[in-house]
C-alpha cells in the first residue's frame, strides 16, 4: 500500500485530507456518543453500554490531539477515565446523578472539539529527505590556500575514488556556491583568525558555504578550543588535525556518506484506529521512512515476514487483542525475537503498560503523540538497533562484515543468482607482503593499511555489493548482477587505486599493493558459495605466485564444478 505515494508535498497534502476527513466525521461521532449516554440515562446501564462508551472515548482521546484538537483529547480522556472506573467496578447500579453528569460532560466534548489547537506540525518537505535509494556520493570540494598541499590531498582523495574540485581560496569557493551544483562534502583547510582584517568577510563566506547544506569537514593545525568551537558553530561534522592522516579523513567521509545514504527505516504500524494508523503512516513516510499499516491482526506474521520491519509501532489497547499479546506472538518466532516494539499508549493504560514493560517493550509514546515526537522516537530507536546489529555482525577495525557473516551473505547471493538467473562475481583480496608492513612500521600502521583497503572497497562498490573482512588482511566480496569480466575490471581498478595511496609512518612514505582472485558460478551455475570462495582462493594463489599486485580469474571448468 506504500507504493502510490509520491513527493513529500503530496504526502503532506494527503495528511491534510486525512485531517479534514477526521474533522468531517467528528460531529457524527460526538452525536453517537451523546445518543449512547442518553440511552443509558433512559434505559439503565449495561456492561456492554459501558464498554462501548469506553471504547469510543478512548479512541477520541487518542486521536484528537494528533488531528489538531488537543483540548478534545484532554476532555475525552477525563470522561474516559471515569467510565473506566465504572467498568472496573462492574456494578450495574450506577447513580443516576453521576450518569447525568457524564452525559453533560459528553455533550461538552463538542465545545472542546471547537477549540483549535496550536499550529499543526508536519515534517517540512525538504529536498534532503532520502526517499528510495540514493546515488553514490563522491563530489568533494576542497578549499586549500596552499596550492601544493591542496594538490597532494586532492590526488590522495582521488585514489579513493572521489572526484575533487580544488579551490585555492575561500573567495573562489564562495563564487562557485551560487552557480554550481552543491558538492556531497566540503573540506576546509584554511587558516582563519578572528583577528584577521577581513574576518567579517571570511565569516560571511563560511556562512555561504554552510548554506549549501553539504557536510563540512575542517582540517587544521590548531588544536585550540577557539578554532574547534568556530568549526562546531559552522556545523562542521569533523575536525582533523595536521599532519593529516588521509585514511582517517576518508574513514570520516565514508561514515558521513553511509549515514546519509542509509536506507529508509521500515516500520509496521498496528493500531485499531484506522484514521490514526493512516496518519502515522503518512507522517513517517513524509520523514522519508517506509511505513506499512497492519489491517488485520491475524495477518501479523505474514506482514512481518513480507515487510521485514525494523520496528513495530504498536497500539497498547485494541479491542480484540492487546499490544503485548500481539508482541508475544511476534516474539515466539526466533527470527523476530529482538524486533524493537514501541507502544502507543494512553495514560489510562497503566496496568497494561507495566505488563508490556515486563515483556520487553522498547519504548512508550503517550497518545496523542505529536508528529515530531513520533518521527524522533522511531528514528532514534531504529538507529540504535541498526548500530547494535552492526556491532554484532561487523568487524570493529573496518566496519565490514565478519568472516561468518560474509560467508552467509555470499550463500544468500548465490541462491538469489541461481533463482533469478542473474550473474554474480565473488572475489578474495589479500594485501601483498603484509607481514613486512607490520614488521617495518608496526602493528598500528598495519591496521591503518587494512582499514584503507576497507574504505576503498566501501567507496568503490555499490551499496548492494557485499563486503567482508575474511581474515587478517584478507577480504571477500560478492558483486550481484555483475559479470565475471566486469568484476575483474572493477577489482583491477581497485588494485590500481590502492597502489596509489601513500601511507606515512614517522615521516617515511610507503605504498602497498594487493592481489585478488575472482570467480563466478560459471556455466554449470551449481556451485555453492563455499565452492565459489574456494575457486577465488585458488585464483588468488595464482596471482600471488605470478608476482602479486594483480587480479586473476578462476578457470571455469565445468568438469571440475560437476565433480565437486
Ligand atoms: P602475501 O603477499 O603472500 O600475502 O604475504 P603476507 O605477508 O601478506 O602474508 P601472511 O598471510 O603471511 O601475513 C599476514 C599477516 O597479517 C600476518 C599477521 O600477523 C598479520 N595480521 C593479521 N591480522 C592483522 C591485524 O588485524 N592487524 C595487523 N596489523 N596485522 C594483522
Ligand atoms: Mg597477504
Ligand atoms: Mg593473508
Amino acid at each position: 500500500m506504500a507504493e502510490e505515494d509520491g513527493t513529500p508535498q503530496e504526502l503532506i497534502d494527503q495528511l491534510e485530507r486525512l485531517r479534514q476527513d477526521y474533522l468531517a466525521r467528528l460531529p457524527g461521532e460526538l452525536d453517537a456518543l451523546d445518543e449512547l449516554v442518553r440511552k443509558m440515562v433512559a434505559e439503565g446501564v449495561s456492561v456492554d453500554h459501558l464498554a462501548s462508551l469506553h471504547q469510543r472515548l478512548h479512541k477520541l482521546a487518542g486521536s484528537g490531539g494528533t488531528f489538531g484538537l488537543p483540548a478534545l483529547s484532554l476532555a475525552a480522556r477525563s470522561v474516559e477515565q471515569r467510565v473506566k472506573r465504572l467498568l472496573d467496578a462492574e456494578s450495574s447500579g450506577v447513580d443516576k446523578a453521576y450518569l447525568q453528569a457524564l452525559a453533560s460532560d459528553i455533550a461538552g466534548l463538542a465545545d472542546a472539539a471547537a477549540t483549535p489547537g496550536s499550529a499543526h506540525f508536519h515534517p517540512a518537505p525538504t529536498e534532503s529527505v532520502p526517499v528510495g535509494p540514493s546515488c553514490d556520493a563522491n563530489r568533494i570540494w576542497l578549499v586549500n590556500e596552499d596550492a601544493f598541499q591542496g594538490r597532494e590531498l586532492a590526488a590522495q582523495l582521488e585514489s579513493f575514488g572521489y572526484e575533487v574540485r580544488l579551490f585555492s581560496s575561500l573567495r573562489d569557493a564562495d563564487r562557485a556556491v551560487s552557480i554550481e551544483k552543491a558538492p556531497d562534502l566540503v573540506i576546509m583547510d584554511v587558516v582563519f583568525e578572528v583577528e584577521q582584517e577581513n574576518a567579517t568577510e571570511a565569516l560571511n563566506r563560511y556562512e555561504d558555504l554552510k548554506g549549501l547544506s553539504s557536510p563540512l569537514l575542517f582540517v587544521s593545525s590548531r588544536d585550540e578550543f577557539e578554532s574547534r568551537i568556530r568549526a562546531a558553530k559552522l556545523g562542521a561534522q569533523g575536525y582533523l588535525l595536521k599532519p593529516l592522516d588521509v585514511p582517517r579523513l576518508v574513514n570520516r567521509m565514508v561514515q558521513i556518506f553511509e549515514h546519509r545514504n542509509a536506507p529508509p527505516e521500515r516500520i509496521l504500524i498496528v493500531d485499531d484506529d484506522q484514521d490514526l494508523a493512516a496518519h502515522y503512516r503518512l507522517v513517517l513516510m513524509a520523514a522519508g521512512m517506509n511505513a506499512d499499516v497492519l489491517d488485520d491482526p491475524r495477518q501479523i506474521m505474514e506482514r512481518v515476514a513480507a515487510h521485514r520491519p525494523e520496528l513495530v509501532l504498536m497500539d497498547l489497547h485494541m479491542p480484540e487483542y492487546t499490544g503485548p499479546e500481539l508482541a508475544g506472538l511476534i516474539r515466539q518466532h526466533e527470527t523476530w525475537d529482538s524486533l524493537p516494539i514501541v507502544y502507543l499508549s494512553a495514560e489510562t493504560d497503566l496496568a497494561m503498560r507495566v505488563d508490556a514493560m515486563s515483556r520487553g517493550a522498547d519504548d512508550f509514546l503517550t497518545k496523542p503523540v505529536s508528529d515530531a515526537q513520533l518521527v524522533a522516537a522511531v528514528r532514534s530507536r531504529v538507529a540504535r538497533s541498526r548500530q547494535l546489529d552492526a556491532q554484532i555482525a561487523r568487524d570493529s577495525l573496518t566496519g565490514l562484515l565478519k568472516h561468518s557473516a560474509i560467508k552467509e551473505a555470499i550463500e544468500v547471493e548465490v541462491s538469489r543468482a541461481r533463482r533469478t538467473g542473474k550473474p554474480l562475481t565473488v572475489a578474495l583480496l589479500d594485501i601483498d607482503h603484509f607481514k613486512a608492513v607490520n614488521d617495518t612500521y608496526g602493528h598500528a600502521t598495519g591496521d591503518l593499511v587494512i582499514s584503507s583497503v576497507a574504505m576503498l572497497l566501501r567507496q568503490r562498490l555499490r551499496s548492494t555489493d557485499i563486503i567482508g573482512r575474511y581474515g587478517g588482511e584478507e577480504f571477500a566480496i560478492a558483486l550481484p548482477d555483475c559479470e565475471l569480466e566486469h568484476g575483474k575490471m572493477l577489482l583491477d581498478d581497485i588494485r590500481r587505486r590502492f597502489q596509489d595511496i601513500r601511507f606515512t609512518h614517522e615521516g617515511q612514505a610507503f605504498i602497498c599493493t594487493l592481489s585478488a582472485g575472482v570467480a563466478a558460478p560459471g556455466q554449470s551455475g551449481m556451485l555453492s558459495g563455499a565452492q565459489l570462495l574456494n575457486n577465488a582462493d585458488e585464483a588468488l594463489y595464482v596471482a600471488k605466485r605470478n608476482g602479486r599486485n594483480q587480479v586473476c580469474v578462476a578457470e571455469d571448468d565445468p568438469r571440475r564444478s560437476l565433480s565437486l
